[in-house]
């Protein structure tokens, strides 16, 4: 079977992506064109491992797979997991009883794991082993007497998980400008947890506000922002010094893909746009720009970077630079119901996060 996994041993397919191309012009400009191209990007340990879950329950169980919410915030994954037999539902409820289901990698509460339990479905959970840390914390905490002020945005499926874990003693706060209005029980028992993939600058100002309101605010034991996040976040704002136009690649619902587009503009670059597909960027956007920014979020394969790499190479931007922030090779284990093939072999597939090297870089780029 063919994989959109980085980890897989077995060769990455890389199909062309089914939206017309958007051919652009090699127009004139002053100066010469470059591509600044963010390292690191793209998948991270945690989707890495998800999308691999799917593709490796597809192989052990047969088709359908149910996946509870998208498995990773990205069109093109979850498009393509679709086309091999995956079968996406927002609740346990739709998925007949006894069935394969996945949980996605932003994590479940304690409820939808008991209302799989009562379909007697099989679940595998995929959730990102450092949302899994964020719940962990959320329960210690809670068992403590703590309140907790959680700072992520409202209706994303990971504060739902974590907030899932200690629902009475949680309390959401999505922005800065709800500091002002948090009221809780005793300030004196008060912890911050976050979302894995906010904008760490943002985040930090949060906390701050509200660190003047409650002087006694402790902080996680450890950064609950992940390092996926925070890397590509340090990356892009290194590109963006230079940058005038920045490209983020990556799906709206994604959290830390949006985050990039934001960051990017706090930066420097002039101009920031997120595009799912090469096909979406505008002639316009490149009118007299001579240096493009390219990045993508923890949820992008690779091959989604490289369409805008080709596309922007017929525009003249045949000149790429990586700018390497930081060298990642994290990977996760598979869930335990995954580690064996069907004929209870041990897996020897890889474990996720591991990077795969590109034509342009083979080529000395
Ligand atoms: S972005 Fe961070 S928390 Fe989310 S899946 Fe990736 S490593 Fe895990």
């Amino acid at each position: 079977m063919s994989t959109i996994s980085n980890g897989g041993a077995v060769a990455l397919e890389t199909p062309r992506i089914p939206v017309k191309r958007n051919r652009l012009k090699n127009l004139p400009i002053a100066g010469e064109k470059r591509i600044l191209l963010a390292a690191p990007r793209g998948y991270c340990a945690g989707v890495d491992r998800a999308v691999i879950a799917v593709e490796k329950a597809l192989e052990n169980y047969g088709a359908p797979v149910y996946v509870r919410k998208q498995i990773v915030h990205n069109i093109y994954v979850v498009t393509t997991l679709e086309k091999k037999g995956a079968i996406f539902v927002d609740e346990v409820d739709e998925v007949p009883e006894g069935s394969h289901i996945v949980f996605s990698a932003h994590g479940v509460s304690p409820a939808v794991v008991k209302g799989a339990a009562d379909r007697q479905l099989q679940a595998i959970d995929a959730t990102c082993p450092l949302v899994t840390k964020v719940h962990r914390e959320a329960v210690r905490f809670a068992r403590d007497d703590f309140e907790i002020l959680l700072i992520g945005h409202h209706g994303h499926e990971e504060v739902e998980g974590t907030m899932g874990h200690a629902p009475e003693r949680t309390t959401l706060v999505n922005s800065p400008a709800d500091v002002p209005n948090i009221t809780v029980k005793n300030p004196d028992h008060l912890v911050w947890l976050s979302q894995t993939t906010l904008s760490v600058d943002e985040t930090m100002e949060t906390v701050r506000l509200l660190r003047e309101r409650f002087p006694n605010l402790q902080d996680p034991p450890s950064d609950d922002i992940c390092y996926a996040t925070q890397n590509r976040q340090v990356a892009i704002k290194k590109v963006a010094e230079e940058a005038e136009l920045v490209i983020v690649v990556g799906s709206a619902n994604s959290s830390n893909t949006v985050r990039l587009v934001d960051v990017a503009l706090e930066n420097g670059a002039r101009a920031a746009y997120r595009v799912d597909y090469a096909s979406e960027i505008k002639q316009e956007w490149l009118d007299g720009i001579a240096t493009i920014g390219v990045t993508s979020g923890a949820s992008v394969p690779e091959v989604l970077v490289q369409e805008v790499l080709d596309d922007l190479a017929d525009a003249g931007y045949t000149d790429v630079a990586q700018v390497v922030t930081a060298e990642e090779d994290l990977m996760f284990s598979l869930p335990k119901e995954l580690r064996t093939d069907a004929a209870g072999n041990p897996d020897e597939r890889g474990l996720g996060g591991r990077s795969r090297k590109l034509d342009w870089q083979r080529d000395g780029a």
